[in-house]
C-alpha cells in the first residue's frame, strides 16, 4: 500500500530521495510468516516507516541530501534503525532534507526540492521537509526526523502533523550524522498524538554507544494519554505572541489556548525575555559545531573524492569544494570564523553564556508552570523560491523552536487551525525529560 501511495502522489511531492523495496517486501514477507504462529508481536509490527537520510541504514545509501555523501553506503544501522527493526517496523525508505539538516524549507537539498502536499506552490519545511510531507501525504504512517533548532517541529507544522523533539539525550544518536551535537535529537513525525507516543516507545532508551545518552527510566508513554488537563497550568511567553507573528496564527493559537481552558487548564501570560537573542546564539553555536563536526568530510574517509588533485591540500580542498552546497559552506566558514583564536570569547563563550541564560527562563517558568505553549512558527509554509535568497529571513523562522534546543528540554508541534488555507502549528514544551505531560496536554487538545 505505502508503495502504491508513493506512486500515485510522490512524482509530485518529492518526499523520498530512495526506497528500500526490496529490503521492504522481504520484511514484510517475514512478518506474514510470523502471523498465526502466536509469537509476540513488536510494538510497531508491519508499519511502514520512512527514515530522514541523515540517519544511517545498512546496506541503504544515506547522502543527508548532499552531493559530498550521493554514494555513502553505511555498514551499520543507527541505534533507532536498529530499535525500529527490534519493534518489527518496516522501512520503506529515505527521507528528502535540507542538506545536512542545514535549513527550514527542503531548498538547500542538493538532490531536489519537496513541496507541500496542501499546496505546491508551498515549502514542505525543514530540514525534515521529507519525513513532513512524506506523513502528510499518506506515503508511510509516519517517519523519523531529528530536530538541531526546530528541524522536526517546523515542518510538522508547516505539513499539519504531529512533531515532537525529545529531551536531549532521551534518544539516542548514534548514527546520526552529527550537525551540532550538543543541539542534535531524533524524534516522530506522525499523524496523530498516539502515534507519536508509540514511536517515541520503541526508540527512546539508553544508548552505551552514545555518551550524552540519559540514564534514565522510560515511561510508559502510552498510557500517559489519559486526556486529562484539570489544573494543568500552562504558560504563555509573550515575546512568542508579539510583533512578528502572522496574526492569523496567533488568532488560531489564542483559540487553542481556550479549547485548553474549556478542558480545565488554567493559562496565564510570562516572559521569557532573552528569547530575542536565541537565533544569534544559536547560528553561531550551531555553526561552530558544525564546522568541527563537517571537518571529517575531507575527501579520504567519507563520499566522494576530486579527481586529479596536486597533492593531500588539494583533495581536501577541491572535495570539499565540489561536494558541499553553499549553506553548508556558509556554515562552516561562520562556524570557524567563531571559533578561531581572537574571535572565541566574542562570539562563541558569549553565545555559551546567552545559552544558559535562556535555560535559566525556561527553569523559572517551569517552577510555577507544567507546560509552555505558543505558536511553533511565526507563519503558516511560504512559498517555494521566496526565502531562498536571504538567509537571514530563513533563520528567523526558526525564533520559537531554537530556544528549546538550546534549553535541550521537549516539545511537539499539533495542528491547530489554518492560516489562508495552510496549516498552523501549537507548539507545547516541557519540563527535561517530561515528555509524558507533553503528550497528554497534546492528545488532549488534539
Ligand atoms: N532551520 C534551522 C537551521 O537551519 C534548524 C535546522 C535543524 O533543526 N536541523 O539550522
Amino acid at each position: 500500500e505505502a508503495y502504491a501511495r508513493i506512486g500515485q502522489v510522490d512524482g509530485k511531492i518529492k518526499a523520498f530521495l530512495k526506497l528500500d523495496e526490496e529490503n521492504a517486501r522481504a520484511a514484510a514477507k517475514s512478518l506474514d510468516g510470523q502471523l498465526g504462529s502466536g509469537s509476540a508481536r513488536g510494538l510497531l509490527f508491519g508499519l511502514p516507516i520512512g527514515i530522514k537520510d541523515n540517519i544511517v541504514t545498512e546496506g541503504v545509501t544515506t547522502t543527508c541530501a548532499s552531493q559530498f555523501l550521493r554514494n555513502f553506503n553505511p555498514v551499520y544501522d543507527a541505534t533507532v534503525v536498529a530499535k525500529l527493526k527490534d519493534a518489527q517496523a518496516v522501512s520503506i525508505g529515505k527521507l528528502n532534507m535540507d542538506e545536512f539538516a542545514m535549513g527550514g524549507s527542503n531548498e538547500n537539498s542538493s538532490f531536489h526540492t519537496t513541496y507541500n502536499p496542501w499546496n505546491t506552490d508551498y515549502v514542505p519545511g525543514g530540514s525534515s521537509g521529507g519525513s513532513a510531507a512524506a506523513v502528510a501525504a499518506g506515503e508511510v504512517y509516519f517517519s523519523l526526523g531529528s530536530d538541531t533548532g526546530g528541524s522536526i517541529r517546523q515542518p510538522a507544522a508547516y505539513c499539519g502533523i504531529v512533531g515532537l523533539k525529545p529531551t536531549y539525550g532521551l534518544v539516542s544518536r548514534f548514527g546520526l550524522v552529527a550537525f551540532a551535537s550538543s543541539l542534535d535529537q531524533i524524534g516522530p513525525l506522525t499523524k496523530n498524538v498516539e502515534d507519536s507516543a508509540y514511536l517515541l516507545q520503541a526508540i527512546a532508551g539508553h544508548d552505551p554507544q552514545d555518551s550524552t545518552s540519559a540514564k534514565v527510566d522510560i515511561p510508559d508513554y502510552i498510557s500517559a494519554l489519559s486526556g486529562d488537563v484539570k489544573g494543568l497550568r500552562v504558560a504563555l511567553p509573550k515575546e512568542y505572541m508579539s510583533e512578528g507573528i502572522d496574526p492569523k496564527v496567533r488568532d488560531a493559537v489564542m483559540t487553542a489556548l481556550k479549547t485548553l481552558e474549556s478542558l480545565g487548564a488554567v493559562v496565564e501570560e510570562v516572559s521569557l525575555p532573552h528569547s530575542e537573542y536565541a537565533v544569534a546564539a544559536y547560528y553561531l553555536l550551531a555553526s561552530s559545531e558544525a564546522s568541527s563536526n563537517l571537518a571529517r568530510f575531507d575527501g579520504v574517509r567519507y563520499g566522494v573524492r576530486a579527481e586529479n588533485p596536486k597533492n593531500l591540500l588539494d583533495l581536501y580542498h577541491k572535495s570539499r569544494s565540489e561536494g558541499f552546497g553553499p549553506e553548508v559552506k556558509r556554515r562552516i566558514m561562520l562556524g570557524t570564523y567563531a571559533l578561531s583564536s581572537g574571535y572565541y570569547d566574542a562570539y562563541y563563550l558569549k553565545a555559551q553564556k546567552v545559552r544558559t541564560l535562556i535555560k535559566q527562563d525556561f527553569d523559572r517558568v517551569f517552577e510555577s508552570y507544567d507546560v509552555i505553549i505558543g505558536p511553533t512558527a511565526p507563519t503558516a509554509a511560504f512559498k517555494v523560491g521566496s526565502q531562498v535568497d536571504n538567509p537571514l529571513t530563513m533563520y528567523l523562522n526558526d525564533i520559537m523552536t531554537i530556544p528549546v534546543n538550546l534549553a535541550g528540554i521537549p516539545a511537539i508541534s499539533v495542528p491547530c487551525g489554518f492560516a489562508d488555507g495552510l496549516p498552523v502549528g501549537l507548539q507545547i514544551i516541557g519540563k527535561a525529560l517530561d515528555e509524558s505531560t507533553v503528550l497528554r496536554v497534546a492528545h488532549a487538545y488534539e
